[in-house]
């Protein structure tokens, strides 16, 4: 159950001594209640405050990382139901399987295509976070030559699939300073699952049949020692899936039952094409953190990659571009800047217009957190003052020799006073819709140039 700052309050040791990093207990005590502090900040809190503080302020659903510490993939951790009520935050990790009775080269093939694909989309390049090898062989050996050549031909952090706990051992035992998944402890094999897992410090996937069961033996896991869970409750039809995953997240949520509170890992496979990218859809809506589908294939890959940036988007945070100045087409020094904000969506329209336009330009896409046009400029985050500043702080504008620049229609009153931040530059206005920058640049660009 939740504590208040109160009854936190009751149980620190209330000297006041300020070396938490705030002024009194009592401030440290509502900011553990809201979750905003760790209880480790106070060197002074007894047992009894560290055991009934610590678990209350702990969140709802572990956090878990794997994969290459370069490379990491990080599940969980989410704190609500519905993305609105405040964000997701860690997106569903997509992993593709390959069977370890493939030849060694095709594996090497199939995984270096898996990890290369790449899609760019609003500024974000998606792929594939993990492989899943699946040891279909059942031998330990075959399954071992099987991950190391997954592992020299893809970077991406790797699932490791068996039911034997020697095969996984010695896999896991190939990747040193890496955090495999391993997939998956059950019932009957629990206990020397959890012997691997700790022995290679890695995640574990904890597998039942029902949902109270999987309660079970994630609770006994927890028990033995394996802290990081990820949870599979196999269902037979999409539509017991989503209740089923709903379930969980709703347990461990709402209700802070922890035995549930880890990321849930969903598999995908065996359909067909359509039937895949339809099911897995329904995972990374409803609330798979790791997803495994059976297909590398752009035509599978592509609409669910595209699905997960939109569901894990924040919705209270706009998609940026970094901010700096583009060439667009085959621009020259003297060919003119166009100022635009760095809200992705305004970035994209605008760039892909000036290039439909066939004229080169410069883009200057000016620090504007984000907003678009009119909402920036009446934030103050898109003022003259502020367009000057940022076009005399960037490199790339040093060795031009043009002196047009051109600013949104929709902030055509900003032009005079730009003119007046950048001496000897001829300001013009742009049009105010994105389907007018075309023609704006082909013909009154080209004439005020002439
Ligand atoms: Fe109180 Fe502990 Fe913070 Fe000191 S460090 S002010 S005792 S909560």
């Amino acid at each position: 159950m939740a504590m208040t700052g109160l009854d936190i309050f009751k149980l620190l040791p209330k000297t006041n001594c300020k070396e938490c990093g705030v002024p009194t207990c009592m401030a440290f005590a509502m900011k553990l209640a809201s979750k905003s502090a760790e209880l480790s900040a106070c060197p002074y809190a007894s047992e009894e405050a560290q055991e009934k503080i610590g678990a209350a302020s702990r969140p709802p659903m572990r956090t878990v990382t794997l994969g290459p510490a370069e490379r990491p993939v990080v599940l969980g951790g989410e704190t609500v139901m519905f993305r609105h009520e405040k964000t997701f935050v860690h997106p569903t990790a997509i992993a593709v399987s390959l069977p370890d009775t493939l030849p060694v080269e095709e594996l090497r093939s199939q995984a270096a295509a898996i990890a290369s694909y790449c899609l760019e989309r609003v500024g974000e390049e998606l792929r594939v976070d993990l492989i899943l090898v699946d040891n279909v062989s059942g031998d330990p050996t075959t399954f071992v030559e099987a991950v190391k050549a997954v592992r020299s031909a893809a970077a991406c952090g790797l699932v490791l699939k068996s039911e034997s706990p020697r095969a996984l051992r010695e896999a896991g035992e190939q990747l040193q300073g890496e955090r495999p998944l391993l997939y998956c402890a059950t019932p009957v094999n629990a206990d020397a699952l959890a012997e691997v897992a700790k022995l290679l410090k890695a995640p574990l996937v904890a597998r039942a049949d029902t949902v109270e069961e999987l309660a079970g033996l994630a609770a006994e896991l927890a028990r033995q020692g394996v802290e990081d869970l990820v949870l599979e409750a196999p269902a037979g039809n999409p539509a017991a899936l989503l209740q089923q995953n709903t379930l969980i997240r709703k347990s461990a949520l709402k209700s802070a039952f922890r035995p549930l509170g880890f990321p849930l890992l969903n598999t995908v496979t065996g359909r067909d094409p359509v039937e895949l990218v339809a099911d897995a859809s329904t995972s990374i809506c409803k609330y798979a953190s790791v997803m495994v589908i059976d297909s590398g294939e752009p035509e599978v890959l592509l609409p669910l990659l595209m699905l997960r940036q939109n569901v894990f988007t924040d919705p209270q945070k706009p998609i940026q571009v970094e901010p700096g100045v583009y060439p667009i087409g085959d621009a020259g020094p003297d060919s003119p800047v166009l100022v635009t904000t760095n809200f992705s969506l305004t970035y994209f329209i605008v760039s892909s217009e000036a290039e439909n336009a066939g004229v080169p330009v410069h883009l200057a896409v000016v620090e504007s957190e984000g907003m678009s046009v009119l909402t920036a400029w009446a934030a103050g985050k898109f003022s003259a003052e502020k367009i000057a500043a940022f076009l005399k702080s960037q490199p790339a504008m040093e060795g031009l020799t043009t002196r047009r620049v051109v600013v949104p229609g929709y902030v055509s009153q900003i032009s005079g006073e730009l003119e007046d931040g950048l001496p000897g530059w001829e300001v013009l206005v742009g049009p105010q819709e994105a389907s007018d920058i075309t023609p704006f640049l082909r013909t009154r660009l080209a004439a005020s140039a002439a």
